[in-house]
């Protein structure tokens, strides 16, 4: 018998980030006291703070995709037609959710574990002059894979169309220029960087989007961006707010602010590279090999090993969950997260696990060779500190 700590280490929910934990359990706290008001313009100051931009950010209680949801049926219309990057589960989701709302999604597909490219984009877009917008997201956390979202950006800027980005996992694990690349709307989620419980939805709005919601005619009435948005400014919900999770939001951005925007991204870039040498020191093929994400890594399972096995030898042995792969990829890969409250202790023990684990499936491994890969990108990073 020995002890085996609970231990979550998959793309979303991520591992809670303590002090937030504490802040959630806060006494009794009304919405529209004046206590929780400040709370929530200290909320809205520092979710400008991670998104790098003035404009105000809409807090909705809902999963991630309620704001995708919001973001379809605030500003577009039935029968308008759009361009869907479906590179993965969630591009997939966009691709059902326009049609859900009555939009004509053109659909760029690419095979699982690999990015839609920027001049495929531009491409669609010059065929189809009346797409009014583009859907995609920062970092696919099915497959792995993020996309190019700076050039993207840029081509969708040119012309009349929106870009809507699902940056659920991208937020705080990789670069996102919001004003300077022309990101319309910009999606975030509470399970994913920002170190609290499923439950929370975010979503920036540009004024070319604005605008074109104005015009906009499809139904919504609580996910209604615009109050949301108004409301976040003076601390004010339209609806109750989930007060716990607000000021446990509170708290994690605190420490986002500690740490820095730029820190948070660089620590997922640089566990996301240690992860990957390590996978390669143990003679595992990457799934993800272009655009690899700072979100999550995505591995393939040996030739003749489940990745199933793997996820479950982690549970059963360390009381640790790591994701399988979705859909069609379940059993092949296996992902292993480094977003949000995510440290090299977390990886060391991870690969280090891996290794046993690999081993008594029948991989040949050699003990220690992927945790010295994971010390030696620690040890270069360290030493440029
Ligand atoms: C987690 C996630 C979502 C949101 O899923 P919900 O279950 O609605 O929170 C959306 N997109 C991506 C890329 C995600 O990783």
């Amino acid at each position: 018998m020995h002890v085996r700590k609970l231990r979550l280490l998959t793309p979303g929910p991520t591992p809670l980030f303590p002090p937030a934990i504490r802040a959630m359990s806060a006494p009794d706290m009304h919405h529209r006291t004046k206590d929780f008001i400040d709370v929530y313009k200290g909320v809205t100051k520092d979710l400008k703070y991670l998104y790098g931009s003035d404009r105000s950010v809409a807090v909705f209680a809902s999963s991630g995709s309620g704001a995708m949801e919001a973001a379809v049926s605030n500003l577009f219309s039935p029968g308008e037609k759009v361009i869907v990057c479906q590179a993965g589960k969630f591009g997939e989701r966009w691709t059902k959710l326009t049609k859900a709302f009555g939009l004509e999604p053109i659909v760029i597909e690419q095979p699982y574990g690999t990015p839609v490219e920027p001049e495929q984009v531009e491409q669609a877009l010059q065929e189809n002059p009346d797409v009014s917008g583009v859907f995609l997201q920062a970092s696919e956390t099915s497959t792995g894979v993020s996309h190019d979202v700076e050039a993207m950006g840029k081509i969708v800027a040119k012309t009349d169309a929106i870009l809507v980005v699902d940056a659920i996992t991208g937020l705080g694990t990789q670069p996102l220029d919001v004003d300077g690349w022309g990101l319309d709307v910009v999606i975030g989620g509470s399970q994913k960087s920002v170190m609290i419980p499923p439950g929370l939805a975010f979503a920036s709005v540009s004024q070319k989007a604005w605008d074109k919601g104005e015009k906009a005619s499809n139904r919504y009435f609580y996910f209604n961006l615009k109050a949301h948005a108004e409301g976040a400014e003076d601390g004010n919900s339209p609806f109750t707010p989930p007060t716990s999770l607000m000021l446990g939001l509170g708290a994690a951005l605190e420490y986002i602010r500690e740490i820095g925007r730029d820190g948070l991204i660089e620590n997922a870039q640089t566990l996301a590279r240690a992860t990957r040498e390590a996978a390669q020191a143990l003679g595992l093929e990457l799934f993800a090999v272009k655009n690899p994400a700072g979100s999550v890594t995505s591995i393939k399972a040996p030739e003749g090993i489940d990745s199933s096995a793997i996820v479950k030898a982690f549970r059963d042995d360390y009381n640790a969950i790591i994701a399988n792969g979705q859909g069609s990829m379940k059993g092949q890969i296996f992902r292993i997260a480094h977003l949000g409250y995510f440290d090299f202790h977390d990886l060391f023990a991870t690969i280090a696990e891996l290794e046993l684990i690999l081993s008594g499936l029948g991989h040949k491994v050699e003990f220690g060779q992927g945790v010295a890969a994971v010390q030696r990108v620690y040890a270069e990073v360290t030493a440029k500190q």
